[in-house]
């Protein structure tokens, strides 16, 4: 089995064609505007899993509302620092989040269905049994927590890279999270056991301490490191 991993990944390795690893989204963004992309298959070519007509209104109605979405509220935020009036920025953000999550969460659903299905490599296939024992049990759970979402929502199986593992989401509804693919630089923790017994309710007055206490330079050594992705 390691032998048979190792030939592959030599294989992979030594195909001059193959492009480098990459987290862009084909498609996704041009010219300073986030794009609706093209699916990499026809319309039926999912059929008879996914029949044409609800992918077609999937991709051009629902994914074309979120690009819509997300470019609008961009420019609604680029107004409102211009002003300098912060009246709307939960809005704002919200929508942000919703909207964003909406894109990147569509580009990668398309990347992820393929006619007839497509079996893991046997690299990949080795880091799956390393964090859930077998392939089977990661796609039995990955099929129980998908089903089992409360609402409206995603299964996500994503990269955790500081355990450096795999691991099964739930995302409830998409936007509680802010957008999914984004690699945080910098956090402020406004739960109440962050600042509660120093500053009560206010916080406002935590919020303006912690900009003091900032770390850019940290925020921007975690943004040189995040371009290279
Ligand atoms: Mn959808």
């Amino acid at each position: 089995m390691a032998a048979m991993a190792g030939a592959t990944w030599a294989q992979e390795g030594a195909a001059t064609t193959q492009p480098a690893p990459s987290l862009a989204l084909d498609g996704a963004f041009k010219d300073g505007l986030y794009t609706l992309p093209k699916l990499p298959y026809d319309y039926d070519a999912l059929q008879p899993e996914y029949d044409a007509q609800p992918l077609k209104i999937h991709h051009t109605k629902h994914h074309a509302g979120y690009v819509t979405g997300l470019n609008q509220t961009l420019e609604k935020l680029q107004e409102v620092r211009k002003t300098g009036d912060y009246a709307s920025v939960q809005a704002l953000s919200r929508n942000l989040a919703f909207h964003g999550s909406g894109h990147m969460l569509h580009c990668l659903l398309w990347h992820s269905m393929t006619p007839g299905g497509k079996p893991m490599p046997a690299s990949f296939a080795k880091a799956v049994e390393a964090d859930f024992g077998t392939v089977e049990a990661m796609q039995a759970q990955f099929a129980a927590a998908t089903t089992k979402v409360e609402a409206s929502g995603w299964g996500v199986l994503a990269y955790e890279p500081v355990g450096k593992k795999l691991l099964v989401l739930q995302a409830e509804r998409h936007q509680d999270l802010a957008i999914w693919g984004v690699v945080p630089l910098l956090v402020c923790d406004v739960w109440e056991h962050a600042y509660y017994t120093q500053y009560a309710n206010n916080r406002g007055q935590w919020v303006a301490a912690f900009m003091k206490l900032a770390n850019w330079d940290f925020a921007a050594q975690r943004y040189a490191a995040a371009v290279k992705i």
